[in-house]
């Protein structure tokens, strides 16, 4: 009896040390929001995407913490936005000493360059969003080539959304006349948005949120806008309210809303996923616009 029990504890070690059964899942991490939202469309139910920076935090001035490195050390898959955006992810892969694919979403896209330096809000242009899933199922289609067929099928799923809300985008925003196509938001995070769908943005901030714009240039933001106006000025969920209230005070342009830049919402509110947020941003600026005199 003992030796049959003995044997049977044997072998079940052996089957999960030696066997990859079929529900085994790939550990993905993905470092900030909007990114872990497409890594689990293109998975499905294939992968545990965990999240590095969550809805609404601001992965320009992110932290890592030790959990975070733990994530990091055991995933199968590390997928970052790249182009400058995780300023912190590089250490973070090197310090956790991790084995793990890494991978870089916006990998092939022509970078906007703003004051020089690369714009990193690359998913802000629905086409771009496109080129992010395309290198999500080549990545996750390398770890797990069993798993090939379903990653393809999930991701021309969702690339068919993302296309159709383009198109949606481009005929939504071209009813809009051209001199009403100026939005005012904190940073500058929306820089492929405008150029994909021939917008006006401008932000006292740049492209980062640790550098807030010297007095100087707020000044002179504001003065610009009381002789033109702007069709739209928005809060982000990530960025600094009070120089959007301070812009909205002395031009006496309102406040129209919260836009969405470089996070998502919390889930079961209006932008608590990439579809959502882009959906979200997209009718608030055309109705806003719309509205503007
Ligand atoms: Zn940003």
């Amino acid at each position: 009896m003992m030796k049959n029990i003995s044997r049977f504890i044997f072998l079940t070690v052996v089957f999960f040390i030696t066997a990859s059964p079929a529900w085994a899942k790939i550990d993905v991490v993905a470092s900030f929001s909007i990114l872990g939202d497409m890594v689990e469309q293109v998975a499905g139910d294939r992968a545990n995407v965990k999240t590095i920076v969550g809805p609404d935090a601001d992965a320009h001035l992110y932290t890592p913490n030790t959990g975070d490195a733990v994530a990091v050390a055991n995933a199968d898959l590390v997928i970052t936005n790249g182009m400058g955006f995780e300023t912190w992810s590089a250490t973070l892969i090197e310090t956790s000493g991790t084995g793990a694919v890494i991978a870089v979403a916006s990998d092939g896209i022509k970078p906007l360059l703003v004051e020089g330096r690369v714009d990193p809000h690359a998913w802000n242009s629905l086409t771009n969003g496109i080129v992010y899933v395309n290198n999500i199922q080549a990545a996750l289609s390398a770890i797990s080539p069993a798993d090939a067929a379903i990653f393809k099928q999930n991701a021309d799923a969702y690339r068919a959304k993302l296309t159709a809300l383009h198109r949606r985008a481009l005929a939504d925003i071209a009813k809009i006349p051209t001199e009403k196509r100026v939005v005012v938001t904190a940073h500058d995070a929306f820089g492929y948005l405008a150029s994909a769908y021939n917008l006006t943005f401008l932000a006292p901030q740049g492209i980062d949120t640790d550098a807030a714009p010297s007095a100087r240039q707020l000044a002179e933001l504001i003065s610009f806008l009381k002789k033109t106006g702007a069709g739209a000025l928005f809060v982000e969920n990530i960025a600094n309210r009070d120089m959007i209230a301070q812009i909205s005070r002395e031009t006496g342009i309102k406040i129209s809303g919260r836009i969405y830049s470089d996070a998502l919402s919390v889930k079961g509110s209006p932008a608590s996923s990439y579809i959502a947020m882009f959906t979200h941003n997209l009718e608030l600026l055309t109705t806003t616009l719309a509205a503007s005199r």
